[in-house]
């Protein structure tokens, strides 16, 4: 493959490994084992394995290598192991890093469980984690010391679009030699610079718009080859958070598609944006890409477009909120993101119901708010459909 090719390419054709049958479409290895011919070549493969050569789908398989080589080409990163799901990733990427005593740095909004994994089981094993407003640089400049071992963020936060500063954040933490592990579902694979701008390790939930189509778990951690190849593959192989064959062919072909699904939801997304700011029912609309969003010139430094979501904040709170969900005829009410058709979520009562309400207000997780997942239909009809449950509070 060659490496001048544009990520739009190498969604089609990077990392593609044919049979001897020559298949067009990629093949399901659907094994969880491989053959030797003789107990010397199973001893051999034991000792070093070798280029196209596997030993067990919990350790490797062809057509997981394929999504995984795929995805690295795209990202532009050395190497790329898939997991079973995008928490699998980020706990991996985690587990792999750090040790007891170490030290986190954290964006405080973050996706439930990754919140989770930091709070509750990080610091059980006696990882000292400092939370800082994302945004803040300030923040990030302080809670930094000489025994922080990793930093870790979203590049865009969940649901109310805060952008960070990654090449500025990736420069505090790189002057103590912290690791900058990003999670980086928002940005999407398509908008990311995230190595470029300074992140070391990059992890997705595929779950959300490389598969597309709400159709299977998956997540994919990117990084140097010793890394991946090193303690993160060490890690995850015996710990067995592996992705099946399978859901790596669904994930293989939905990078297929990811350029054209993406630019479009995105452009989408703009446009449902700009026509709502100033709507008589809404106290605000969250997009990064709007002027009025305070990180608009970070986001604009930071990517080509702005992701496909959108959130709005209603007034007249929950009430409103809920009469405007259930108008609503084309988009419906679910929590993932990245999909295919458009989704609505009311984080307040669902993804984030269980925060206590203090730590919703700081992270501006209002009972208006309305996270909205732009799909793939057509723009024009979202957007009715949209001002007509408007209409409807
Ligand atoms: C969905 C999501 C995850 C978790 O991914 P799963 O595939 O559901 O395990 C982690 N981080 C972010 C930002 C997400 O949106």
């Amino acid at each position: 493959m060659s490496k001048d090719w544009n990520a739009r390419t190498k969604m089609v054709h990077g990392g593609s490994r044919r049979s001897q049958y020559g298949e067009v479409s990629e093949s399901i290895f659907m094994t969880q084992g491989f053959v030797y011919e003789t107990a010397e070549a199973a001893e051999a493969r034991f000792v070093e394995l070798g280029d196209d050569e596997f030993i067990y789908a919990r350790y490797g398989n062809p057509t997981v290598r394929m999504f995984e080589d795929r995805i690295a080409a795209i990202e532009g990163a050395e190497d790329a192991f898939a997991t079973a799901s995008g928490m699998a990733a980020v706990n991996g990427a985690l587990m792999s890093i750090l040790k007891a005593g170490d030290h986190v740095v954290s964006s405080r909004a973050l996706f439930g469980s990754c919140l989770y994994i930091l709070e509750e089981v990080l610091a059980r094993f006696g990882v000292e984690i400092t939370f800082v407003d994302g945004a803040d640089l300030d923040q990030w400049r302080k809670a930094v010391r000489a025994d922080t071992a990793a930093v870790f963020l979203e590049t865009v936060s969940n649901p109310t679009l805060e952008v960070v500063d990654l090449k500025a954040i990736s420069e505090i933490a790189h002057a103590v030699e912290a690791t900058v592990i990003v999670d980086n579902v928002f940005a999407t694979p398509v908008f990311s610079r995230a190595i470029e701008f300074g992140a070391d390790v990059v992890v997705y939930s595929a779950t959300k718009h490389i598969d597309g189509q709400g159709r299977c778990l998956g997540g994919v951690v990117l990084g140097t080859k010793e890394f991946i190849r090193g303690p993160f593959e060490t890690y995850l192989k015996h710990t067995g958070g592996a992705m099946s064959p399978f859901n790596a062919w669904v994930m293989l072909k939905g990078l297929e598609t990811l350029d054209l699904r993406v630019r479009a939801q995105a452009e989408s997304a703009e446009k449902i944006a700009n026509a709502l700011e100033g709507h008589e029912k809404l106290e605000r609309v969250l997009f990064p890409f709007l002027k009025s969003h305070p990180q608009n010139e970070i986001a604009k430094a930071q990517f080509e477009k702005c992701g496909t979501v959108l959130s709005i904040d209603l007034k007249g709170g929950q009430e409103a909120a809920f009469k405007f969900l259930n108008a609503l005829e084309i988009c419906i009410i679910s929590n993932n993101l990245g999909d295919a058709k458009s989704i609505v979520t009311h984080p307040a009562t669902t993804t984030h119901q269980r925060l206590p309400e203090d730590q919703k207000t700081l992270l501006g997780i209002s009972p208006g708010l309305v996270r909205i997942s732009v799909g793939i239909e057509c723009s024009d009809d979202l957007l009715q459909d949209i001002l007509g449950a408007l209409d409807a509070v």
